[in-house]
């Protein structure tokens, strides 16, 4: 089923070509994202099962904690090419996909998958959730329970830049506006 479609990667990782799996080991792979919201976006997954964060309790805290280092040596590697670039690693609150996955997204977000107004306030509204943060709720036993009418209601907000608070109308207006910043900031946009 497609909520599945990441598994084959945590499966078998040692079947994909080194443009969609850029790492892995025994226990973790990073892949890249298949329709990338920004410049740079990849996605971060422990290879045994996990059903999302919600599935998540205080003994998966060294889990968490392996995500992030394999995340934060993404970020070096990507920033040593290209020190312009600024990260975020996390969650959204309520993933499509089934098995767990840490975004590790370049924030300038020009990317060609970056089409639908959702696919913007997913990553720049609360809906989405720094790893340092889910991973301190997790050390503190706390729940990491999303309520999903709650959340949808940030996707269905409107378009605020992130960087600058402008509130362009429709989605090629948030894109060119948010080309106008890459050029600023050097991101080499392909
Ligand atoms: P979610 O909203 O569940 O946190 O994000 C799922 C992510 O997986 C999205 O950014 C989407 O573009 C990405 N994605 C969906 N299907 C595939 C796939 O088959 N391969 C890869 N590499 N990424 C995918």
């Amino acid at each position: 089923a497609w909520i599945d479609m990441l598994m084959p990667y945590c499966e078998h990782p040692e079947q994909f070509t080194s443009d969609q799996m850029v790492w892995y080991d025994e226990a973790m792979v990073v892949v890249r994202d298949k329709f990338p919201k920004a410049q740079a976006h990849f996605l971060v997954m422990p290879r045994r099962p996990i059903d999302g964060l919600t599935s998540l309790t205080q003994k998966d805290v060294p889990t968490l904690e392996a995500l992030i280092n394999c995340g934060g040596s993404t970020v070096d590697k990507m920033k040593a090419e290209n020190p312009h670039l600024e990260f975020r690693m996390g969650f959204h609150a309520i993933p499509s996909m089934r098995q767990l996955h840490m975004h590790v997204i370049s924030q300038d977000f020009v990317g060609i998958g970056l089409k639908r107004k959702e696919h913007y306030n997913s990553f720049t509204t609360r809906f989405f959730n720094d790893a340092s943060e889910v991973l301190a709720r997790l050390r503190a036993g706390k729940s990491l329970q999303y309520d999903k009418r709650e959340y949808d209601h940030f996707l269905k907000g409107p378009l605020r830049c992130h960087l600058c608070n402008e509130a362009p109308a429709t989605m090629p207006a948030l894109k060119a506006h948010l080309d106008k910043h890459a050029r600023k900031m050097r991101v080499i946009i392909c």
